[in-house]
């Protein structure tokens, strides 16, 4: 049994890690815990939970900066179950105490960082955008709020610890390093009857889980697109470019798109070359998840709609009347 070492850390984020591979929003978000500790003088631990797998994640994870990993490491934490992650991870946070826990808001971590909060008897800011540390070394958490119009800044002030879930995609990598932090593993004091279900198999699902993230160019569609026929001019236009089809949530509910398709503050963060945004009118909601596009195009016929105020070139129109004539020119541009 291990003997657990005293934890030093203030901040701890959640190390998401599927199938033995760290995901992204675990590193990004101990990227930016680093950059919002260390002036501060606190420290920061990655909070890894699983089994067997442990030693090369912890060496990436001490190599991305982190002064501490935490290792909880038992045969019954080898896949993901809310039951028993929140259990010890309830359990590790009494005892040591860390001011700020954080995690992706991904399936994994909005799922664990609710029934934390719940357990732990503190708040929870779902979804930010941006993470600060005040003066008196508080976590404000940056979401936005009536109808995305605002950008709230968010602590509670009376629990702790003060707990956030961040979209993938907000906050850079960190740059890896000379590691000099060390690993701290923990007791795990799991029972079978911790658990009342079984994880019988884990399936992947097919396709492109992170390919919206990584392209170059994207084409998004909106609820001005009006019908699942019309959406097919988006989807054109997409493969004119060979670019990916993305969306707002309006098109995702009415199942012209798919729920990995929608971009924003409760979808993808992305950072695309090129954006065109079309029959979307720019609430913050949706406009978030694209603030790091390099050359945003919307094309509306309302003067008048909030896009227009963030975007660099602005067309004023029908889709439908600018749409074909584009897809035709730009096919015939790239053949020659
Ligand atoms: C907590 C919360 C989280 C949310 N998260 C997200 C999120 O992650 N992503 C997201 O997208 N939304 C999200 N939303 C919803 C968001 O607030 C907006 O409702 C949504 O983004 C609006 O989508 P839209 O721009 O497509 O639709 P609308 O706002 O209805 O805009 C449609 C636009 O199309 C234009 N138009 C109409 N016909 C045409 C035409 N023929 N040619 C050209 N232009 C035309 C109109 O002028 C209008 O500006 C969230 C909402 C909440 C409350």
């Amino acid at each position: 049994m291990a003997v657990n070492q005293r934890v030093k850390s203030e901040i701890w984020v959640f190390a998401e890690q599927r199938q033995g591979e760290l995901v992204d929003v675990g590193l990004e978000l101990l990227g930016k815990a680093l950059e919002l500790a260390h002036p501060a003088g606190w420290k920061v631990a990655s909070v890894l939970v699983g089994h067997a797998s442990e030693k090369a994640l912890c060496e990436q994870l001490l190599s991305f900066g982190a002064d501490e990993v935490i290792v909880a490491d038992h045969p019954l934490l080898r896949s993901y179950c809310s039951q028993s992650y929140a259990k010890i991870l309830g359990k590790l946070i009494r005892e040591y105490d860390p001011k700020v826990f954080l995690l992706g808001a991904t399936a994994m971590g909005s799922d664990l960082g609710a029934r934390l909060a719940v357990r732990l008897r503190t708040g929870l800011s779902a979804h930010c955008i941006g993470l600060e540390l005040s003066p008196e070394k508080k976590l404000l958490a940056v979401v936005p709020g009536w109808g995305g119009n605002v950008l709230a800044r968010i602590y509670s002030p009376h629990t702790q610890p003060q707990m956030a879930t961040v979209m993938p995609g907000v906050f850079n990598m960190p740059q890896e390093k000379e590691a000099t932090g060390r690993i701290v593993p923990v007791d795990v004091d799991l029972n079978p009857e911790d658990v009342t279900y079984k994880i019988l198999e884990v399936k992947r699902e097919a396709g492109q889980e992170h390919a919206l993230e990584k392209a170059e160019v994207i084409i998004a569609g909106g609820w001005g697109i009006g019908s699942r026929e019309d959406w097919q001019s988006v989807e054109d236009l997409a493969s004119a470019l060979h670019g990916m089809v993305g969306a707002t949530r309006p098109p995702v509910d009415e199942g012209w798109a798919k729920e990995n398709q929608m971009i924003g503050q409760s979808g993808r963060t992305v950072h695309p070359k090129l954006y065109i945004g079309i029959g979307i009118s720019g609430e913050m909601h949706h406009m978030v998840g694209i603030q790091n596009a390099d050359f945003i195009i919307a094309v509306n016929r309302d003067p008048e709609a909030d896009i227009f105020k963030m975007c660099d070139l602005g067309v004023v129109g029908d889709f439908k009347e600018i749409l074909p004539g584009l897809i035709e020119e730009i096919r015939e541009k790239l053949q020659k």
